[in-house]
C-alpha cells in the first residue's frame, strides 16, 4: 500500500497535525516525523551545527529536534522502511499564501519532499483561534486521494489554504496562482528598559495584489485555493533578456585597459 508521510512546522503536539493524520490514515498508513516545538516561519532551513535527536513517541510517531525540512529528509533517508508515496505537511493554524510561502516552515516541508523526487502537499487553514481542523483534514483527504490516483507533475509540490468555515459552507475549490503581499508596519521599533532600540517583526497590515486568479483573492471569496509551486526558481523569461541584452557583461578588464 505504501507509507504516506505527515510532517508539520508546528510541532508534533500541534492539534492540526493530529487532525490531518487521522483523516489521511483513511488512505494507508501513515507515519509521522514532526519538529518537536513549534518551528513556524523556519522556512526551508536544515540543522547543521548540531546533532538531531529522535524520539518515538508512539509507533509511527516520531519527534525530530529539527526544522520542518530536517524532519522530511530525516524520514525519507533513514526512518522510514521505504520511498513515502506522498508527504502532507499540515494542518498550518492560518493561511500560507503569497509571499508568505517563501517564510512558511508547512510548505518547506513539502517542498523538501518535492526535492527528494515525491509527491507532495502542504495544507493550511485560514480563520482565527479556535481553528477546526476537521473540514480541513477532509479537503486535505480528497486532494491527497487525487494525487494518489492522477499523479502530480514532477518537481511540484500544491500549496493548499481552506477557508476557515465549516464543512456545509466550503463551496469548492479554485486552481489559484501565488499572489504578492506587501505589509505596512511589519518592523516596530521599541525601546528596552534601558532605553536601547531593539526591533520585532511580525504584526502589519497586509496589502494584497496580484488580482482575481491569485491564492489570496481565491480564499477570501470563501474558496478552497490549491496553487502549484514548481521548484525551479529560475525566471526564464528573464534568462533570456539578460542572455541577450546583457550579452556584453564581461568581469574581467580588455587587455591594455587595466585600471
Ligand atoms: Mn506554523
Amino acid at each position: 500500500m505504501g507509507i504516506i508521510l505527515v510532517t508539520n512546522d508546528d510541532g508534533i503536539l500541534a492539534p492540526g497535525l493530529h487532525a490531518l493524520t487521522a483523516a489521511l490514515s483513511r488512505l494507508g498508513r501513515t507515519v509521522v516525523v514532526a519538529p518537536e516545538r513549534d518551528c513556524s516561519a523556519a522556512s526551508h532551513s536544515l540543522t547543521m551545527t548540531r546533532p538531531l535527536r529522535l524520539r518515538r513517541h508512539h509507533p509511527d510517531w516520531y519527534g525530530l529536534d529539527g526544522t520542518p525540512a530536517d524532519c522530511v529528509t530525516v524520514a525519507v533517508e533513514k526512518v522510514l522502511t521505504e520511498k513515502p508515496r506522498l508527504v502532507v505537511s499540515g494542518i498550518n493554524p492560518g493561511p500560507n499564501l503569497g509571499d508568505d510561502i517563501n517564510y512558511s516552515g508547512t510548505v518547506s516541508a513539502a517542498v523538501e519532499g518535492a526535492l527528494l523526487g515525491l509527491p507532495a502537499m502542504a495544507v493550511s487553514l485560514a480563520g482565527a483561534e479556535p481553528f477546526r481542523f476537521e473540514a480541513a483534514a477532509e479537503v486535505a483527504v480528497r486532494v491527497a486521494a487525487m494525487i494518489l490516483e492522477r499523479g502530480l507533475d514532477r518537481d511540484t509540490l500544491l500549496n493548499v489554504n481552506v477557508p476557515g468555515l465549516d464543512a456545509g459552507r466550503l463551496t469548492g475549490f479554485r486552481f489559484t496562482r501565488q499572489g504578492r503581499r506587501r505589509y505596512d508596519d511589519a518592523i516596530r521599533e521599541l525601546d528596552d528598559p534601558w532605553g536601547r532600540k531593539h526591533y520585532w517583526i511580525g504584526g502589519g497590515t497586509p496589502i494584497w495584489e496580484g488580482g482575481e486568479d491569485t491564492d489570496e483573492a481565491t480564499l477570501a471569496r470563501g474558496f478552497i485555493s490549491i496553487t502549484p509551486i514548481q521548484l525551479d526558481l529560475t525566471h526564464h523569461e528573464a534568462l533570456r533578456r539578460l542572455r541577450s541584452a546583457w550579452a556584453d557583461l564581461n568581469p574581467l578588464p580588455e587587455p591594455g585597459h587595466e585600471p
